[in-house]
């Protein structure tokens, strides 16, 4: 029976785990946390969104990075047969908005459950509190791992799943980048990704808390055609923004944006043209035209916004309505359409739902998540150079990943025990 060793206990560590036992072979899990999958709860807003149920054609479309390297995973285990897997393994899922699928408890933890109950039918040797210091590899060929406290395992094969840089907290602090780098890989450069951003004009920082659903936003940097433009929901918060919307945009931002400004437009009203926004402001004004502008807006905005596009829009609040000049009515309509931010960064890995960059994918052979510089060693999950939007993308690499190295593990490692 193959030993297989896996670095590591979140959702590609444990899928290629899963992966091994079905195949028939043993595995040792190391994790450095008291529990597996500490990232898994807190995903999804602690429902876990673990896959998209869509066509395999808008699954490649939500990858951002290296797309056709995952052609082959996800081909050998899709997002149907992710679904399929859950189900099976006691953990029913429900398909929401946009395709996002969540376990029907809406509990992120059922989802662990079932991987860890499989693990334990399978008697897989799980070690939790154990570190991974170094792979032992010789003249091309893994041979086991070092642990933190010295003592070595040895296997014939082992599985590196040890995460990104995002949300240390979970575990994920850039162990597995180090060991592979040891090894002779290369890391293609990290960026936080699906982040907040940041923000420098004051009057943003005022709108903390304020919610905007169905607008549009896009995102410019130096040149004229947009970074990103997209529609959804979006928040304020004390240091600029964040919300789905936002961290969609951040995704383009990521490695352009390293530190540069970038200027963030809103368009409030998305579904109505300009002609129609200024023909609603001069219905709303009609109707209040003795009321003072500032108590005239509640219809169009919500509260917390009114202060903030009163004086944006350098009308006098305590005029009445009757007394805004038609120049002043355009800035306003103009304001609604174009309302613009200077984005001035990131709120880095400490917020960052994933990690862009990481183990270059020229160097793994994406039919069986092998290594092409050292034998035997296998890779998967957030720590190759892969990434995704949300929806459950990022996800679906994981599991898929994790399963198809957890597979090549047992029909290729050699025998060194
Ligand atoms: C707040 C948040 C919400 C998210 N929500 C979603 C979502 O709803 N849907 C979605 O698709 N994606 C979501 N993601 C992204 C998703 O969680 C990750 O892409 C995914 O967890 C990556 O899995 P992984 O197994 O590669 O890495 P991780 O889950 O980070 O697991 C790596 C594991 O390796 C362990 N480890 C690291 N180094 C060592 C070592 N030296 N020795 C032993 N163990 C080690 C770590 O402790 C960790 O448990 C979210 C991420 C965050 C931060």
């Amino acid at each position: 029976m193959k030993k297989i060793i896996v670095t590591g206990g979140g959702a590609a560590g444990m899928m290629a785990a899963v992966s091994v036992l079905q195949m028939g072979g043993r595995v040792v899990l190391f994790e450095k946390n008291e529990k597996l999958g500490k990232k898994l709860f807190i995903t999804g807003k602690g429902r876990c969104n673990l896959t998209n149920d869509c066509d395999m054609e808008t699954l490649f479309q939500n990858i951002m990075t290296n797309s056709k390297f995952l052609y082959s995973v996800f081909y050998g285990f899709d997002n149907h047969a992710v679904m399929d897997w859950f189900e099976k393994a006691g953990c029913p899922v429900k398909t929401e908005r946009g395709g996002r699928v969540f376990p029907v408890s809406d509990h992120a933890y059922d989802v662990t459950a079932a991987l860890e109950r499989e693990l334990r039918r399978g008697k897989a040797d799980i070690r939790l509190h154990t570190e991974v210091k170094r792979l032992l590899a010789e003249d091309g060929k893994i041979k086991g791992v070092e642990l933190a406290d010295g003592s070595v395992e040895y296997g014939d094969a082992v599985i590196l799943a040890t995460g990104g840089l995002s949300y240390p907290l979970t575990g994920s602090d850039g162990d597995g980048y180090r060991m592979a780098e040891a090894e002779g890989h290369t890391i293609k450069e990290t960026f936080p990704s699906l982040v907040p951003l940041t923000v420098q004009e004051e009057w943003c920082k005022s709108l903390q808390g304020l919610s905007l659903k169905n607008v549009r936003a896009s995102l410019f940097m130096e040149r004229k055609k947009p970074l990103y433009e997209g529609f959804g929901e979006m928040l304020f918060t004390h240091f600029g923004v964040s919300g789905p919307l936002i961290l969609s945009a951040s995704s383009y931002y990521g490695k352009k944006g390293k530190g540069e400004k970038a200027v963030l437009r809103l368009d409030l009203k998305p579904a109505l043209t300009p002609e129609q926004v200024d023909k609603r402001l001069l219905r709303d004004f009609e109707e209040n035209k003795n009321k003072q502008f500032k108590n005239s807006l509640g219809k169009l905005f919500p509260s917390k916004l009114i202060p903030v596009m009163i004086s944006l829009s350098g009308i006098d609040g305590e005029k009445k309505v009757h007394e805004v000049t038609k120049e002043e009515r355009v800035r306003l309509a103009h304001l609604i359409k174009d309302l613009r931010m200077t984005v001035t960064g990131t709120r880095g890995y400490a917020e960052a739902v994933i990690t862009r960059g990481g183990v270059h994918v020229k160097e793994v052979n994406p039919s069986t998540m092998e290594s092409k510089i050292i034998k035997g060693l296998y890779f998967a999950g957030e720590m190759l150079d892969v990434d995704a939007l949300t929806g459950g993308f990022n996800l679906q690499i994981a599991w898929s990943t994790g399963y198809q190295a957890g597979i090549s593990a047992v029909e290729g490692g050699g025998r060194n025990s």
